[in-house]
């Protein structure tokens, strides 16, 4: 029986008429798909995407180079060298680098930060042209800070009641 109806339902083009009627339904109901990159989709205030070194409000780096961020990376993709700053003796790094092709972005370095320095944006677009690029040094990292430092400083004051 099972056969039979089978070979019929095969005949009749059952399971095309049945997709049709799908397609022909939701042509008139309103569309899901994004037309990115015109329109995004909302995204968390806690999305980990780029990394950043912040500065405070004075202009001094954040970092006070402890590296707690270099020491709990599951992935060994930040490096970092320090020495005392001339001016003041004060510890700062000399190198901080975060390979993002290392990266796996779980956000510990962020979390294991006491000074707010390191943070992931919501920055998910962006690309590299040439070999090497992956790795981002410290002055890309400011700079990336300098210039979303109000779109971070919204996104964890948001998230500040959950931390
Ligand atoms: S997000 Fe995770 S893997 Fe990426 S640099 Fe930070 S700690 Fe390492
Ligand atoms: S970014 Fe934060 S955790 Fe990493 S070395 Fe600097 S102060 Fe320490």
């Amino acid at each position: 029986m099972n056969v039979i109806t089978r070979y019929l339902k095969s005949l009749m083009l059952a399971e095309l008429v049945a997709g049709m009627g799908v397609t022909i339904r939701y042509m008139f109901k309103p569309k899901y798909t994004m037309r990115y990159p015109m329109e995004h989709i909302p995204k968390s205030n806690r999305f980990r995407g780029l990394h950043a070194l912040r500065r405070y409000e004075n202009g001094e780096e954040r970092c006070i180079a402890c590296k707690l961020c270099e020491a709990v990376c599951p992935a060994l993709a930040i490096t970092i060298d320090s020495a005392p700053r001339e001016s003041d003796g004060q510890r700062r790094t000399t190198r901080y680098e975060i390979d993002l092709f290392k990266c796996i972005y779980c956000g510990f370095c962020e979390e294991s930060c006491p000074v707010d320095s390191i943070v992931e944006t919501s920055i998910h677009e962006y690309h590299f042209e040439n070999r090497g690029e992956n790795v981002v040094d410290k002055q890309k990292l400011l700079a990336i800070g300098d210039r979303f430092e109000q779109q971070i400083a919204a996104d964890r004051a948001q998230d500040a009641p959950y931390r």
